[in-house]
């Protein structure tokens, strides 16, 4: 089995850094000797073996020619294609997984650098992430709130972060990307997201009205909704919002089946 790296030539690991606790304690020992490696090995069909960085670093021509950058052996022997590879993490321990997907991602981004923010917010508006989309909107600049808020994924099928909040079943992600970029009138809002975007001092985006955006299907993100009635209509009959730390508040079941009668008569505004 290989134990370097093909492009850099160093062994399959990733230095991790010491515990601070452990820098703390005085040591006779310098902090190079503290420091840990776990496996960091990404290996392809191809029999070549590559650390995850070093592999990314490359994904402009992978994703282009689906060939190994050491070798030159065409990767994928399936179709739609996939890059079938094996990778031996701190976190994993060897299990196959198709890299094409990751490969895409990160050439896409390689090219449109600007886009990075774009999606870590998407991802944020799938898993519900309150708190980091609220931080990652203040750390952007006032001129680029709208682009981000209303970014669609081209890797995505088009889809916007409300059309993900939506999938995800984010009712809280979904509030504030309402509020942040929504046409709705403030009275339109219940009391109590109306009381939590004001402690917060959140702001609206002006811009296009993120309830018109649609994704490659043609969709918005309120005939999403209505194609998933079954989880909206279980999650507004399924009693109050359970409470984790990104609630600030709970609400009731009416004032959830208010705002989604709200959005569902709304769902062709443009
Ligand atoms: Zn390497
Ligand atoms: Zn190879």
């Amino acid at each position: 089995m290989a134990t370097t790296c093909v492009v850099c030539h160093d062994p399959l690991v990733m230095t991790v850094d010491p515990d601070s606790d452990v820098e703390d304690q005085p040591s006779s020992s310098s902090s190079a000797a503290q420091a840990e490696t776990v496996p960091d090995d990404l290996g392809l069909a191809c029999g070549c073996h590559y650390h995850w960085q070093c592999i990314l670093d490359n994904a402009s021509s992978v994703a282009n020619s689906l060939t190994c950058p050491a070798c030159n052996t065409y990767l994928s022997s399936s179709t739609p294609p996939t890059i079938n590879a094996v990778y031996t993490s701190e976190g994993s321990s060897g299990e196959p997984l198709d890299l094409l997907p990751t490969i895409r991602e990160e050439a896409y981004l390689s090219t449109n650098p600007g886009a990075r923010p774009a999606r870590a917010m998407q991802t944020m508006c799938a898993e519900g992430d309150v708190q980091g989309i609220l931080e990652l909107l203040s750390e952007t600049e006032e001129t680029e709130r709208d682009a981000l808020l209303r970014y669609q994924d081209p890797l995505n099928g088009m889809r916007s972060g409300l059309h993900l909040a939506v999938e995800a079943g984010q009712l809280e992600v979904f509030w504030l990307l309402m509020w942040l970029g929504s046409a709705l009138r403030q009275e339109q809002f219940p009391d109590e997201v109306w009381g939590l975007v004001q402690a917060l001092e959140v702001g609206r985006i002006d811009g296009q009205d993120i309830r018109s955006l649609r994704d490659g299907s043609g969709r918005t993100a309120g005939d999403l909704a209505a194609e998933l009635g079954g989880v909206w209509a279980g999650i507004v009959g399924a009693g109050p919002v359970p409470v984790n730390e990104n609630t600030i508040t709970q609400v009731s079941v009416p004032e959830i089946a208010q705002l989604f009668v709200i959005f569902m008569e709304l769902r062709y505004a443009s």
